[in-house]
């Protein structure tokens, strides 16, 4: 089968080269063992990081081995009893065509709900990711403005939707025409500033708020940050979920000190990992299952079709390549 490994370790932006197609004999599976074909993988801007050698809250990816991450699957062969050849599950797998697991490592899912690949999107880690930080941090009550940064993205883009349930007034800022068109025609947004095109970020969030900001998702950080910050109302929320204009960068990171603001404004910051909420998650994916299920949470994602293209989606969410989730399918079922 065919893997890919990390061949070496990138300075700025991911390329190519970093990454190394393998191909590799598997064993036979033992008892409690399942044989897995990979159907969904997902690339997720936090795999930047992994790819540094740098301790964080997940370790990194080691050099010539393969990268791992969230993968709805196939069995296609199983000696477990919990698992039946044909079953879909959830996991977090090597970067493999097929691979080798212990039942105990893969969860079963119900794609009678919702498609297989909604696991790694509107139901799975990203979901889980807008709906906790949300709601966990921002605290987001009726009438209230909230700006979402990287809103056209698979967190940003079930943000803004749970905020418009909310009852509050929502702002996206996203990098096409496209995509602020998405959200406001499709995703309920009430306005969305294209941010690599407008003259002016500050005139754009100030127009778009006649009531200044209560809550600022912030996926991206960098300048668009410091722009929203500074527009920030007393007692306002940022809940501190990404800063993907910096998982590139190579020297020290600088911008506006906003401290003082954060302080004579009483706003509240809070960086949050979605795992920090685990005991969270059952009822969380019940309440987001719920908002798919009757229609009131939409999802959107960007599939590119082949196992080879791997590298390639990771490094396009640098560039923004993708609207909603980022999913390459490795094959039908
Ligand atoms: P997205 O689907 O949002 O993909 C990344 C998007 O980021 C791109 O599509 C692009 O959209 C935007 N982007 C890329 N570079 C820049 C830049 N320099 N400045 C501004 N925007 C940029 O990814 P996710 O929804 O999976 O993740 C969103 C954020 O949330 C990330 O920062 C991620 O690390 C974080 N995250 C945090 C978690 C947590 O537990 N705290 C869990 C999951 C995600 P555009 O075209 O608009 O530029």
């Amino acid at each position: 089968t065919r893997q890919i490994v990390l061949a070496s370790r990138p300075v700025g932006l991911p390329t190519k080269e970093n990454f190394r197609f393998e191909n590799i004999d598997l064993s036979e599976i033992k008892d409690g063992e399942v044989l897995l074909k990979g159907l969904y993988y997902s690339v997720d801007p936090y795999m930047r990081g992994r790819m540094n050698d740098a301790k964080s809250y997940v370790p990194p990816f080691q050099l010539n081995e393969p990268l791992t991450g969230s993968v709805v699957a196939v069995v296609s062969e199983s000696k477990s009893d919990s698992f039946t050849t044909g079953d879909y599950v959830l996991a977090s797998l090597p970067w493999m065509e097929k691979c080798i697991v212990n039942e105990k490592e893969i969860h079963k899912i119900d794609t009678t709900i919702a498609p297989a690949s909604s696991y790694l999107g509107v139901l799975g880690m990203t979901g889980l990711t807008a709906y906790l930080g949300l709601m966990q941090i921002g605290k987001p009550k009726s009438g209230e403005t909230v700006v979402v940064s990287g809103a056209a993205g698979a967190v940003g883009i079930v943000v803004g939707q749970i905020a418009k349930i909310q009852g509050c007034r929502v702002i996206g800022i996203a990098g096409s025409d496209k995509k602020t068109n998405l959200l406001t025609e499709e995703f309920g947004f009430d306005v969305a500033v294209n941010y690599k095109t407008t003259d002016d970020l500050t005139k754009a969030i100030v127009d778009a708020c006649p009531d200044g900001v209560d809550i600022y998702f912030d996926n991206v950080g960098g300048e668009i940050s410091d722009v929203v910050i500074s527009l920030m109302n007393f007692h306002s929320r940022i809940p501190l979920c990404g800063q993907i204009a910096l998982y590139n960068n190579t020297g020290d990171v600088t911008g506006p000190r906003l401290q003082p603001m954060l302080l004579t404004r009483s706003i509240l910051m809070q960086g949050f990992i979605v795992s920090d909420y685990k005991s969270l998650f059952p009822e969380a994916t019940k309440q987001l299952s719920e908002w798919v299920k009757n229609g009131k949470l939409k999802s959107t994602e960007t599939i590119i079709n082949g196992f080879e293209q791997l590298p390639d989606a990771l490094i396009g969410l640098f560039s923004g390549e993708n609207e909603g989730k980022m999913i390459v399918q490795a094959a039908d079922t």
